[in-house]
């Protein structure tokens, strides 16, 4: 079976778009955020589950994950996401080992925001941290979502930090200048694992 590469970083480090560039380097990447989101529209027994953890306003007018409720209801309340982690994540674990019996490839990555956090780099084989300086990273995330410093600001606060994960991690990207470079680096990164 394929070896799989734990692939995160913090809010806006560009986890994605070096995931973007490893598939265009012919290398199938399992985007744990999305899956997630697919999965708790899908599922009949999540739905029933996480309705019951934190209300039926879980789910919007047209039976859809409404995840902007939850991430505020949960935002500042430990226990409630612990116990939407706990209904969510095994059923993440379960879609990602179907989807890994499918890979053909020698290498396959997985985007995980939590991979450290949740420990879910010891079940890879390696693990590949994109990270950048934290008022890079807050500058990228502004542009894109329109936020504000301070909102991005609490959301890093919540993050382990990156001294912490670099301390962590296999093989690091250091994504501080631009697009071009960031990709060399995943190219370079990706080859040489081995
Ligand atoms: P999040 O956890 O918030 O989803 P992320 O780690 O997936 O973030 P990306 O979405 O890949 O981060 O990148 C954040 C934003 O910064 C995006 O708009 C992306 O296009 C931009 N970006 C990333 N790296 C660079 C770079 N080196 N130069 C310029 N823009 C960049």
């Amino acid at each position: 079976s394929p070896k799989i590469i734990g692939l995160t970083g913090g809010i806006g480090s560009g986890k994605t778009t070096v995931a973007h560039f490893i598939e265009e380097f012919g290398f199938p990447v399992y985007y744990s955020d999305d899956r997630a989101k697919m999965i708790v529209n899908e599922s009949e027994d999540l739905k029933i589950r996480i309705k019951e953890l934190l209300g039926e306003e879980a789910y919007d007018a047209n039976g859809l994950y409404d995840r902007k409720f939850v991430a505020e209801k949960v935002f500042n309340n430990k226990e409630q996401l612990h116990e939407l982690n706990e209904i969510i994540h095994p059923a993440v674990k379960i879609d990602f080992e179907e989807w890994l019996k499918i890979q053909t490839k020698y290498l396959v990555f997985k985007e995980t925001a939590l991979l450290f956090e949740l420990k879910l780099n010891r079940q890879c084989y390696k693990s590949l941290l994109v990270t950048a300086e934290d008022n890079i990273r807050a500058k990228r995330v502004m542009d894109r979502d329109g936020k504000t410093y301070r909102e991005v600001e609490s959301v890093m606060e919540k993050q382990m930090s990156e001294k912490d994960k670099i301390k962590l991690a296999d093989c690091i990207i250091h994504n501080n200048t631009n697009l071009e470079d960031l990709k060399e680096q995943t190219e370079r990164i990706i080859f040489s694992i081995e």
